[in-house]
């Protein structure tokens, strides 16, 4: 699990000026989502060398009945239950108040790695007037002047979070080497020649007719020797307070009967069940996080951001819920784009059915407007399912276990090629600057999800229609219903 930094602090800091900078070294392969993208409030970032989810938990507005300090704490509680580190701001100038000594005293009883950012100090001559030190009152240790506006100080600081964090785990190190692959790896010679590529000027415009690819392309070297049917599949349980995630879990978990009863993790963790399906070792994350402490999820929504992005991260299928008497597109949409965003297959679940109709025009009419409302997950089967009654929650699992599968899904790369080709036939090239984009080369680059590389001569002006066509291109030729991450890149 990436481990999570929260900036925490009162209103009108710079939280999200901070946030907004540090979100600049945002991993390249996170896609930018139309829709989700705009109101972000948490990002996966490269910081010195570590691969961090880092949340600015000023963007999740709680109630507006509460008073302002509540909030704040709010906040800080938030950031104390979820995190690994936390990035608490002040504003320098401003001196320290009231509302900052409340969320210190938070942070102090948390145990939780802190480090004080004293913003809005822009120059040296501010910082020798400033009242930084002021802030070392607050007995959380050492104090960073920084200017989140200029970025002055911020890289200094991040060293400091960074040093404070756990060591890298497995899985970090997993996202750690398969960006720089996916990202870096150089195409070599061998590469080229086995996909018939021909060095621009030495051959006709078109390439070699029929070259077949004889080589094993990148990302398929250690296929073999690897057992996918041994690995237990993880699927996060996800969705809004009330919508019937623990009345889901317990009937998938009756029904397939239990074989290693809940597991309880350390106290951070969510906990997991085990079952089998079909012979295969099925693990369900719940977000139970938020079931221990539901007086305080219940009045929060951002807890359900927090916990979901969590056991997302651990999962490779998300299945959301929502509650078919209660749509709130919006907040089900953020969550379903949080999916997308972390490269998770989705199955959706329209759930409570049984209190809405059993009228099959019905389902169809509020089928196709989600699909519509979830434009960006059209990919995602939907499910109409009452937990309460049973009905059809082993069609959820039975999706689940299928979308794993093809999350990871290793296409084979002739087919690949021959696709690329059939593209390029059949779909002109578009106008890219001063000439026409010209495709070399496809191949399979990652995993889970399903990540693919083409090379070709102008990567950054491939219009978003283009790459468009060949994801949904790709989805119907190996029918894949998860997430595509399709790179473009140069030859070296
Ligand atoms: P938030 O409410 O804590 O997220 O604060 P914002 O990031 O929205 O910033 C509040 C105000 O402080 C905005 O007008 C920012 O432009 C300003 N601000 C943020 N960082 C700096 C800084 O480093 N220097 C100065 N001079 N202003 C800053
Ligand atoms: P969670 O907060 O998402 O875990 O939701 P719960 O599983 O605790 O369910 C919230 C409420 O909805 C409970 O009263 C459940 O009995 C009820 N509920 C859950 N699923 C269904 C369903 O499919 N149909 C109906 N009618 N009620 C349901």
């Amino acid at each position: 699990m990436k481990p999570l930094v929260a900036i925490v602090g009162r209103p009108n800091v710079g939280k999200s000026t901070l946030f907004n900078r540090l979100a600049r070294r945002r991993i390249a392969l996170v896609e930018d989502i139309p829709g989700v993208t705009r109101d972000r409030h948490y990002w996966d970032v490269e910081c010195e060398g570590r691969f961090i989810t880092i949340i600015d938990t000023g963007g999740f507005v709680p109630g507006e009945k509460d008073s302002l300090l509540q909030q704040v704490r709010e906040q800080a509680q938030l950031a104390v239950e979820e995190c690994d580190a936390i990035v608490f701001v002040t504003d320098a100038r401003a001196g320290l108040t009231t509302a900052d000594q409340e969320v210190a005293a938070y942070l102090r009883q948390s145990g939780k790695p802190v480090v004080v950012a004293a913003n809005k100090l822009d120059s040296e001559s501010q910082l020798v007037q400033a009242h930084a030190s002021e802030f070392f009152r607050l007995g959380l240790g050492e104090v960073f002047p920084i200017s989140a506006e200029h970025g002055l100080g911020v890289g200094t600081m991040m060293e400091a979070v960074v040093g404070k964090l756990p060591p890298m785990d497995d899985e970090e190190l997993a996202a750690k080497a398969f960006a720089e692959t996916a990202l870096d790896e150089p195409v070599t010679e061998e590469d080229e020649a086995a996909f018939g590529y021909v060095p621009e000027g030495e051959e006709g415009e078109e390439g070699e007719e029929g070259a077949a690819p004889a080589a094993t392309p990148i990302g398929e070297k250690e296929a073999e020797g690897e057992d996918e049917e041994e690995r237990p599949i993880r699927i996060a349980i996800i969705g809004r307070p009330n919508v019937g995630k623990s009345t889901l879990v317990n009937a998938l978990l009756k029904e397939k009967r239990v074989v290693a009863s809940e597991v309880p993790g350390t106290t951070r963790d969510p906990i997991d069940s085990e079952l089998t399906y079909k012979d295969r070792k099925v693990i369900l994350t719940d977000t139970a996080g938020i079931r221990r402490k539901k007086t305080i999820a219940h009045r929060l929504e951002k807890f359900s951001v927090v916990a979901s992005l969590k056991s997302m991260e651990r999962s490779d299928v998300a299945v959301l819920l929502m509650d078919a008497t209660e749509p709130a597109v919006d907040q089900d949409a953020k969550l379903a784009g949080l999916a997308e965003e972390k490269g998770r297959a989705l199955v959706i679940v329209v759930n409570k059915w049984d209190l809405i109709s059993t009228d099959q025009r019905k389902q169809e009419l509020f089928r196709e407007e989600l699909k519509y409302a979830l434009k960006f997950v059209h990919y995602a089967p939907i499910v109409f399912t009452s937990a309460l009654t049973g009905a059809k929650v082993e069609k959820v699992l039975e999706l689940a276990v299928e979308l794993a599968d093809q999350f990871r899904y290793r296409s084979p790369t002739p087919q690949l090629n021959r696709l690329l080709k059939h593209i390029e036939e059949s779909h002109p090239a578009p106008i890219v600057g001063r000439g026409p984009l010209r495709v070399y080369y496809m191949a399979q680059v990652g995993t889970a999800p399903p990540t693919f590389a083409i090379t070709c001569n102008r990567p950054e002006g491939v219009p978003d229609m283009y790459r468009r066509y060949i994801t949904n291109q790709l989805r119907k030729t190996f029918d894949l219903r998860v997430p595509i991450r399709l790179l473009f890149r140069e030859r070296p």
